[in-house]
């Protein structure tokens, strides 16, 4: 029996220690960051203590699972973008976005200047050029622009989506959603997805519809026409790409996961006739929206959880006044951090019973061909509320498993909080209280 104990007690402070190795070397783990179990391997946690292996997943590290990992496919392309969180320029010696700017500059009004946020006092008051951050225009007054999306054509439908994403920890909302049966339109930024390759390529994989939602995040009324057209440009570049089949323009989110989007969102709603046309010309429509959480903007002053919570209370009770009878509409939510992605799921149930139908916006309108690309397509509205919720869905296929050596270009997420730093001191408190534990039923005499 001694002898036992002997033998049992060396094997296990091994185990705990080959953690702790690990935990505090970032060494490189094949992981995969598209489940909520790959998740918890990539905080080193899956030591195989039994008795304490089927709470792994409660103990998910953000701060882990959010640090840089090398995905091959986009880190080799790097040096063709601008920097992860950078605002966008068209790159030096970039002929392709050169040429495509000088073929569509000429159909860009430069009558309109660059703003000012917040708006000036100088802006007048007629509002000519239809900017939506001074009085929500979306019909715009230069001809020859469409006007934006603000509601889902069909009746008693909700246009689903999640802005600023891919997050680092939405496996478990993607797990929900997946749960639900439901798909969104999630409006990735391009920096974002430069850092969360494989998290956006689940989003794809899952039958989500992906919209753009520029490199940077920036005000885009404020750059310079040829800025706001690098600003999407490098994202619609970077498109979903596993195959690396490089065309001479090469694609970032086409290099991250293998389709270009053909819908956008501008950041913050700032979009007047300028940035409109620059849209138009690279084939992107205008996805805005009717109601707003105001999920993301939290600040605990003028803004609080309580908000947040009145938000969703009072768009609940517009809907069940028959407001959307005829025409559904579009709400603005975000998957931002876990706090907006928790809202999300907090009142599915109750948005569910308030419309006939949620559906992606892309769905709502029937836009079977969401990307450039011809292998992948969404559902008609029709298929969709009859259960075919997805439809050749050939996009590239996920390679889950990579090294998780810390990449000094990638792993900064744009638009993300500081909850996941708070969760990770609680993850390491339990780590280390799960630690004391096994040495204690471990070295007792
Ligand atoms: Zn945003």
């Amino acid at each position: 029996m001694q002898l036992v104990e002997e033998l049992r007690v060396p094997g296990l402070f091994t185990l705990v220690l080959l953690g702790h190795a690990l935990l505090s070397s970032g060494a490189a783990i094949d992981v995969n960051r598209t489940s909520e179990q790959g998740e918890a391997t990539i905080t080193g946690i899956s030591i195989p203590v039994p008795l304490f292996a089927t709470s792994l997943k409660n103990y998910a590290d953000p701060a882990q699972e959010c640090s840089p990992y090398n995905y091959p496919p986009v880190a080799n392309q790097m040096n063709s973008f601008p920097a992860i969180g950078s605002k966008a320029s068209i790159l030096p010696n970039d002929s392709a976005a050169l040429d495509k700017w000088k073929t569509i500059s000429g159909s860009i009004p430069t009558s309109i200047g660059l703003k000012t946020q917040p708006p000036g006092g100088d802006y007048p008051a007629n509002d000519p050029d239809c900017w939506w951050t001074y009085q929500q225009c979306t019909i715009p007054k230069q001809n020859g622009i469409p006007p934006d999306l603000e509601d889902a054509p069909e009746p008693s439908t909700l246009g689903y989506g999640f802005d600023d994403g891919p997050s680092c920890s939405h496996n478990d909302f993607l797990d929900f959603l997946q749960s639900q049966k439901q798909k969104a339109t999630f409006y990735f930024i391009g920096s974002n997805v430069a850092s969360y390759p494989l998290e956006a390529q689940r989003a794809l994989a899952d039958g989500h519809e992906i919209c753009i939602h520029t490199w940077s995040h920036p005000y885009m009324t404020t750059l310079s026409s040829e800025d706001a057209f690098a600003e999407i440009w490098y994202f619609v570049t970077f498109s979903f790409n596993c195959n690396l089949s490089m065309s001479p323009q090469i694609q970032m989110v086409k290099v991250a996961v293998g389709v270009t989007p053909t819908c956008w969102r501008p950041p913050y709603g700032d979009i007047d006739d300028r940035i409109r046309a620059i849209a138009n010309a690279l084939g992107l429509q205008t996805i805005m929206w009717e109601y707003d959480t105001a999920d993301a903007s939290v600040n605990g002053q003028s803004i609080t959880e309580d908000t947040v919570e009145n938000n969703y209370i009072s768009f609940l009770q517009t809907a069940g006044s028959g407001t959307f009878n005829s025409t559904g509409t579009i709400l603005l939510m975000h998957e931002l951090n876990n706090f907006t992605m928790s809202e999300a799921m907090k009142y599915y149930s109750q948005i569910s019973n308030a419309f006939q139908y949620i559906v992606p916006v892309g769905v709502s309108l029937n836009k079977t061909q969401p990307y450039l690309e011809n292998n992948y397509s969404l559902p008609t509205f029709e298929q969709y509320i009859s259960g075919t919720l997805m439809v050749n869905a050939s996009a590239s296929p996920i390679t889950s498993s990579l090294s998780s050596t810390p990449s000094p270009t990638l792993g900064q997420s744009v638009g993300s909080t500081n909850s996941a730093s708070r969760v990770a001191m609680e993850f390491r408190l339990a780590h280390v209280l799960l630690t004391a534990l096994v040495l204690v039923f471990t070295c007792r005499p």
